[in-house]
């Protein structure tokens, strides 16, 4: 069954049709990659998905419930988390304090309440600290738990916005661009360590890429858009072996 579904999507900016009933599949399991050139609707789709924007028509399912129009928290405690292109870190803080303020249910209890609850908090505060300790493992990310985010290089940023993600135990995450402005050896790093927690961990990713030259290598299945359409869907080599890829792309 699919994981996430868009069910002709429609979305229009001042008369301009930047989304056109785009309807796509995402498998449970899968890394399925979406891609096109620039302004042909590939982030306005994420934004949709997302509850950032409301489609003009259509709707969005994930795991069979429709949550078209749903704000971003409400999708992040279903399970559906989104990673941003430039990581939202707060730069002062240690990586694993960013982890912690990552974490679903961290805010939100009235003080007063909070007095009467010490004994849940504790559980809660070793839970997550249990968790946050699982994704520096598997970012490779343990020895600089400690240290501000500033200091990360731009693909531990990227590394540890995804650990962010991965604070809520997502089944299915969201990423745009993961490999924009990283060198292509550690943009490779960071889709090895995501193919292994789609392996290890079973989450499925849904990624925006331009570097083909990296994605094609590690997804399974790839939608291409162009002009708020989706033109072409398959495994890389499908996509690669179709004419209509070399026109779009031709213009670029
Ligand atoms: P991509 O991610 O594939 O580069 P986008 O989804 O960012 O494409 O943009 C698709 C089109 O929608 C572009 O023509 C862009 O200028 C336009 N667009 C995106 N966001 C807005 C907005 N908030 N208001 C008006 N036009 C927008």
């Amino acid at each position: 069954m699919a994981l996430l579904a868009t069910d002709r999507v429609g979305k229009n900016f001042g008369g301009f049709r930047v989304l056109n009933e785009v309807s796509l599949t995402v498998n449970e399991k899968s890394f399925t990659g979406l891609v096109g050139p620039n302004g042909s609707g590939k982030t306005t789709l994420f934004n949709v998905i997302y509850g950032l924007l409301r489609p003009d028509s259509g709707a969005v399912f994930f795991r069979g419930e429709n949550i078209t129009g749903l704000p971003p928290f409400a999708l992040y405690e279903r399970g559906l988390a989104l990673a941003f292109q430039i990581p939202r870190l707060f730069g002062s803080l240690s990586v694993l304090d960013n982890l912690f303020l990552a974490a679903p249910h961290v805010a939100g209890t009235h003080p007063a309440a909070a007095l009467f609850c010490r004994r849940y908090w504790q559980t809660k505060e070793r839970e997550l600290a249990a968790r946050a300790k699982e994704v520096l493992e598997l970012l490779e990310l343990t020895p600089l738990s400690l240290k501000p985010a500033r200091e990360l290089s731009g693909g531990q940023r990227k590394l540890l916005e995804i650990g962010r993600t991965l604070m809520a135990s997502p089944t299915l995450i969201l990423l745009d661009e993961p490999a924009a402005g990283v060198n292509p050896v550690l943009g490779r790093k960071i889709y090895e360590t995501l193919k292994r927690l789609q392996r290890e961990a079973g989450i499925t990713f849904f990624v925006i890429e331009h570097r083909l030259e990296i994605l094609f290598d590690f997804a399974d299945q790839v939608y291409l858009m162009d002009a708020g359409h989706v033109v072409l869907a398959g495994t890389p080599q499908a996509v690669l072996a179709d004419p209509a890829f070399y026109t779009i792309y031709a213009g670029e």
